[in-house]
């Protein structure tokens, strides 16, 4: 636990709070006028939250939850097609245990599981791969879900497919990159946010170089963070020595982990198995150009959609589910008449409860009391 510990130091964690304070009190924001800060991974939401650390830092800085959580930002629509696949005879969905509990159209992928689909949960693309391999009379579908963390483990299985000859696995397709989201949520005119924490483990992959445009053409000083409380309070202190200095530029915190040119193995993979898409679904946030990811010409007998017929599904989301608001930062989780009542852990009626990176799983766990 030691590379641990030293991130969750409390006597550390004082010292940084009381710079923060110190940086702050130079700042013309207040609790009336706050510094809104967007952390746009739901893994900093649920540090924030767990430990508390929004409780440590001047009133008048106020978090705002990103849509960095790939499974809060799957579509009903795409996860009913999803679904649809598994209802072929001799067909086994693959997909992470996160995915399993989401609320499609007709209940989530456990409750087409209790009704006779096969549907396995994996850890990673490959063991989805091995079943292929250990049932050659049955398709593989694995749901290929995630930001450019999750891409190059189904671009290495993919590869591996290929090189193996293994003709009864296939990926349906719901990577996104987190670039054009975050293009796509500065030019919504009603978001107000001042600053971004920027996800640690996307970047540990693409760098920081994709993030440029954030200050360059949006003045919006940001960090890359990472996922322990020092790390957030960090990279709160770097992001308000930005506002002091009146600078605005992408910082790394995550030093650690993070280069300026990503992982160019990881990116080369990529590169080889995967294109972008036109334009993809994103729950709250509608179409976006360019966020979405499909399979190169070279390795299009892998795509689930080409391979089989799919009638793409017209599902909207439940009426008075705010999901889509939670996730551009326009309100917070209590917000939602649903949350706590009709809409709980055990009972979700949207992704944002059920993930674990959900900003609204994390109000419950360590909030309701709010
Ligand atoms: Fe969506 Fe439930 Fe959160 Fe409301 S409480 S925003 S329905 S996940």
């Amino acid at each position: 636990m030691q590379l641990v510990d030293e991130f969750r130091d409390p006597l550390l964690a004082k010292k940084v709070v009381d710079h923060i304070n110190a940086v702050f009190a130079e700042l013309p924001y207040s609790r009336e006028r706050p510094l809104q800060i967007m952390e746009v991974c739901g893994g900093h939401t649920h540090t924030i939250f767990k430990f508390g650390l929004d409780q440590l830092l001047p009133d008048g800085i106020e978090f705002v939850h990103g849509p960095g959580c790939p499974v809060c930002v799957l579509p009903m629509s795409r996860l009913d097609d999803f679904m649809t696949l598994g209802e072929a005879e001799k067909t086994i969905l693959c997909t992470f245990g996160d995915a399993m509990r989401v609320p499609g159209t007709n209940g989530s992928l456990l409750d087409a599981n209790a009704r006779g689909y096969q549907v396995r949960i994996v850890y990673s693309p490959l063991d989805a791969l091995t079943i292929a391999k250990e049932n050659p009379d049955h398709e593989i579908i694995f749901f290929g879900l995630g930001f450019e963390t999750t891409m190059p483990s189904t671009a290495m299985t993919l590869k591996q497919a290929k090189q193996q000859g293994v003709t009864n696995f296939s990926l349906f397709c719901q990577h996104i990159t987190i670039a054009p989201t975050l293009k796509a949520l500065l030019e919504q005119a009603d978001i107000r946010i001042d600053g971004f924490l920027l996800p640690g483990h996307v970047s540990m992959i693409v760098g920081s170089e994709p993030y440029q445009f954030i200050a360059r053409d949006f003045q919006k000083p940001s960090v890359i963070t990472g996922f322990e409380p020092l790390d957030v309070l960090q990279s709160i202190l770097m992001l308000l020595e930005q506002f002091r200095d009146q600078r605005c530029e992408i910082g790394n915190q995550y030093q650690r982990v993070v280069a300026r040119q990503g992982n160019p193995m990881a990116l080369k993979a990529m590169a080889e198995v995967f294109t972008a898409k036109h334009s993809s679904l994103w729950r709250g946030l509608g179409h976006i150009a360019d966020s979405g990811i499909q399979l190169t010409p070279d390795y299009a007998e892998f795509d689930a959609e080409q391979k089989f017929t799919i009638d793409p599904s017209t599902s909207v989301e439940p009426e008075a589910c705010r999901c889509g608001d939670v996730l551009t930062g326009r309100c917070k989780p209590i917000d939602c008449p649903l949350f706590g009542n009709q809409c709980t852990p055990t009972n979700a009626i949207g992704a944002l409860m059920v993930s674990s990176e959900g900003a609204c799983a994390a109000y419950y766990q360590y909030r309701l009391e709010v």
